[in-house]
């Protein structure tokens, strides 16, 4: 494949992203936006914007493409708002959120990630992106109450400090399985005091390890 990454992203969103209902012009324009092949290794540059998830490394992926834009969308983020994510990973899904605007918190456990990560955003001059090392299944404490919160990695429940942490009202998206490797994706609703669970379909995601994941 060519390496043209405008186009490969313009592709990218019509073919896998809109065609399959994702429709929110905000999510739509940060996917278009967001140079995904500089979140990938080098070597796997020119397979970025396919329609799979791609390794990062350490055993762990970055999502693909459409369930970026799918859990970005359920999210419903608008500017302003301060968004705890779990899972760091590359970074990618750190800048589509920063992209709209949100202040972005993000958690990652594995270091040569999380480093990887802090020197993109550095890099490309992502001043709206907070990063930390450690266990994200307990949240970041010091800067909650969070509007919104996305998990990036799969568990076997929803971690009770995520909860707490969630501001009123607040939303989380959040995938969630008692099988490894196969979760629901799950939109947790705080409103009034009030905790609401809706299931959003089958997700594969890499494990959430920790004291409140595997
Ligand atoms: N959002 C990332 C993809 C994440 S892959 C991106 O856009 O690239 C899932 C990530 O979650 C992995 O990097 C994994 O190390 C991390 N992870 C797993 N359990 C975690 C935990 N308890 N706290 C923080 N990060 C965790």
């Amino acid at each position: 494949m060519k390496l043209d990454p405008k186009r490969n992203r313009e592709r990218m969103v019509r073919e896998q992203i809109e065609a399959r209902g994702v429709s929110d012009p905000a999510v739509l324009s940060a996917m278009r936006k967001i140079p995904r092949h500089e979140f990938v290794q080098e070597a796997l540059a020119s397979q970025a914007y396919d329609d799979r998830p791609q390794p990062i490394g350490e055993g762990q992926t970055i999502s693909q493409p459409y369930v970026v834009a799918l859990m970005t969308e359920l999210l419903e983020v608008s500017p302003g708002l301060r968004v705890l994510e779990i899972g760091t990973g590359s970074g990618y899904q750190a800048a589509v959120l920063a992209e709209l605007g949100a202040e972005v918190y993000t958690v990652e456990r594995i270091k040569k990630l999380h480093i990887e990560a802090r020197d993109r955003f550095m890099a490309m001059r992502s001043f709206n992106i907070f990063l930390k090392l450690d266990d994200g299944t307990m949240g970041w404490p010091e800067h909650a109450p969070y509007d919104r919160i996305m998990v990036t990695a799969g568990g076997p429940k929803i971690p009770r400090p995520l909860v707490e942490q969630m501001a009123d009202p607040g939303r989380m998206v959040i995938p969630v399985g008692d099988s490894k490797r196969l979760q629901q994706l799950k939109v947790v609703v705080k409103e009034g005091g009030r905790v609401t669970v809706r299931d959003h379909g089958g997700v594969a995601f890499v494990d959430l390890v920790g004291t409140h994941g595997w």
